[in-house]
């Protein structure tokens, strides 16, 4: 017996389909053969900043047990699945299929897929891999996704995974609204958060395990273990017919896109954790967005907290200059403007005083005194009262914020984004 690693990516597109799905029937087909999978199959969330991503920027890769003599089976039925599902049609959808032979995944591979989740990496560089290692790759197209089909077959997940159960719907239904009962959704999320997560956005009470695309995707339900995946799937009511039902392990919800940067060393499409100090305050401009500077010792770069982040840009507004944080987001490439960091998540390390100077009192009446102009002193009006120029003082307001760590919602949150109750359990 063999292992076998099979990769797939870029079949989808903004019209339709899902990767997530072409994995699925390409594994069901392959168990009605009488193959077996080797633990779960893998969703690996790629670089989200790429623009030339699909819209989830999501690869699948599983592994199969199998004889010498079956591996051209397989390969037929993987291939034929892509062939026929994939939306060849459009032209950003460029599929690629990699298959790989053997007990080990190269390091040159989990580094290859570590790349592909954090930077940009060519086709040339692919191809250049895979001619290296001896992994067999089939382009559709341009063949775009065998960058993807290799990270997923290189991601071992070994520091942090998560799981996701995924329900397609019957092609009849594909395109219509979803159908599903509200309210066993809050009942399932009642009763499994936080080990399930993101299922709704606390704050609209929208619900969020249904996509809003017209994909064959019903619903997805997120969570630490398989085990509780599936548990909270049986609490959801359909209230349409289900086609077939799968759970991945998967990248979602690690962090596994950031990594740790002096500002000066940032690039577009990288996705980074900053350390500084906020150095021009925050500002709202048009399309709601809030702006503003943060800087170390190398530089000074923008941070954005974005419209639909709603009540995390509320708290953006209440930083003051002074204030140091630790950021988190993503660097879209835009050559006309400065670089800017796409606030993920933030956390408030240290508060500066926010200060006020107070006019003094009037000795008699105990109004405030007005100003006479600078240096001159002050006054009370009524009195006639006067108090010397340095008699005003200087207070400290109380901040409206305060240490520790927020978050933009679930519904602006990037699929690689680890939720803060991962992190610190329910204490959010
Ligand atoms: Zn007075």
């Amino acid at each position: 017996m063999v292992l076998l690693h099979v990769g797939i990516d870029d079949t989808d597109s903004k019209e339709g389909m899902c990767t997530t799905y072409v994995g699925a029937v390409a594994i069901r087909r392959l168990k009605e053969m009488g193959f077996k999978i080797k633990g779960y199959p893998k969703l690996i969330r790629l670089n989200p900043n790429w623009k030339m991503k699909t819209r989830g920027n999501c690869a699948v890769a599983f592994t199969l047990s199998v004889k010498k003599e079956q591996i051209p089976r397989v390969k037929e039925t993987v291939l034929k699945t892509v062939a026929e599902l994939a939306e060849l049609h459009v032209d950003t959808t460029n599929p690629g299929v990699v298959f790989y032979q053997g007990s080990q995944i190269p390091v040159e591979m989990k580094d290859f897929s570590k790349k592909v989740v954090q930077d940009i990496v060519t086709i040339e560089e692919a191809e250049d891999l895979a001619r290296r290692i001896g992994a067999e790759i089939h382009k559709f197209k341009l063949g775009r996704g065998i960058i993807g089909a290799l990270a997923a077959i290189g991601n071992t997940l070994e520091g942090d995974w998560t799981y996701e159960f995924i329900a397609y719907r019957t092609p009849e239904n594909r395109g219509t609204p979803r159908r599903i009962d509200r309210a066993s959704v809050e009942e399932m999320d009642k009763k499994t958060y936080p080990r399930t997560f993101d299922n709704l956005d606390p704050s609209t009470g929208e619900i969020r395990i249904t996509p809003h695309t017209p994909c064959p995707v019903l619903y997805g339900i997120r969570g630490e273990t398989a085990r509780v995946v599936k548990m909270a799937s049986r609490m959801v009511r359909a209230m349409e017919p289900i086609e077939q039902t799968i759970v991945y392990k998967t990248n979602q919800g690690t962090d596994e896109h950031l990594r740790k940067v002096k500002i000066d060393e940032a690039k577009p499409n990288w996705s980074v954790i900053v350390e500084g100090v906020v150095s021009k305050p925050p500002r709202t401009i048009p399309g709601g967005h809030v702006i503003f500077s943060l800087r170390d010792e190398t530089g000074e770069i923008d941070c954005a907290a974005y419209e639909p982040t709603r009540q995390f840009r509320e708290k953006i507004k209440k930083l003051i200059v002074g204030d140091r944080l630790r950021v988190c987001g993503g660097i879209k490439e835009k050559p006309e403007l400065p670089l800017t960091i796409n606030l993920e998540k933030v956390e408030v390390l240290e508060l500066a005083p926010l200060l006020k100077r107070e006019n003094p009192r009037c000795p008699s009446c105990g109004r405030r005194m007005k100003s006479e102009g600078k240096n001159k002193g002050y006054s009370c009006k009524v009195c006639k009262e006067r108090a010397p120029a340095d008699s005003a003082r200087v207070v400290t307001l109380v901040r409206d914020i305060s240490l520790g760590k927020f978050e933009v919602p679930p519904r602006a949150r990037r699929h690689l984004a680890k939720p803060l109750v991962r992190e610190l359990g329910e204490d959010i």
